[in-house]
């Protein structure tokens, strides 16, 4: 079973942020900036290729309700939405990248302080 299953059926921890029937949003373990959070699907995809219509744009939505959260709970200012594919994706389960920025420089926080602030506003 891939890591991210195991995340999905809380074999292994994760610091969540939120959940539903069809997707789970995680903070990434190694963030590139503060409140770098991963949109997973909670069926196994491999990438985007398989992903039908209706949870392509479920998670669409997610994102933009993440983004929201992300701007009341960190005060973000712009974000980059990504999905990596082939050789750059690491792990084989598909995973959308929300990974926002500030204005002002911020030095990296532990995750677990970071999704403390997140969790605050919620
Ligand atoms: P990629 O597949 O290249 O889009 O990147 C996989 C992402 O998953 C990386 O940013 C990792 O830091 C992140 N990651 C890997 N394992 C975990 C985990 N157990 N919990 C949270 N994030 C993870």
């Amino acid at each position: 079973m891939c890591v991210f299953c195991k995340i999905n059926q809380k074999e292994i921890p994760s610091y969540q942020i939120y959940e539903d029937e069809y997707v789970n949003v995680i903070m990434d373990i190694n963030p590139s900036q503060n409140g770098h959070l991963l949109v997973i699907p909670k069926k196994h995809h491999d990438d985007f290729y398989t992903l039908d219509d209706y949870l392509s744009k479920h998670i669409n939505k997610v994102a933009k309700e993440m983004v929201d959260l992300l701007k009341r709970s960190l005060n973000s200012d712009g974000f980059t939405i990504l999905h990596n594919y082939g050789i750059t994706q690491e792990v084989k389960h598909f995973h959308l990248h929300i990974i926002p920025s500030n204005e002002k420089k911020q030095e990296l926080e532990e995750v677990e302080n970071i999704h403390k602030k997140i969790r605050s506003v919620l």
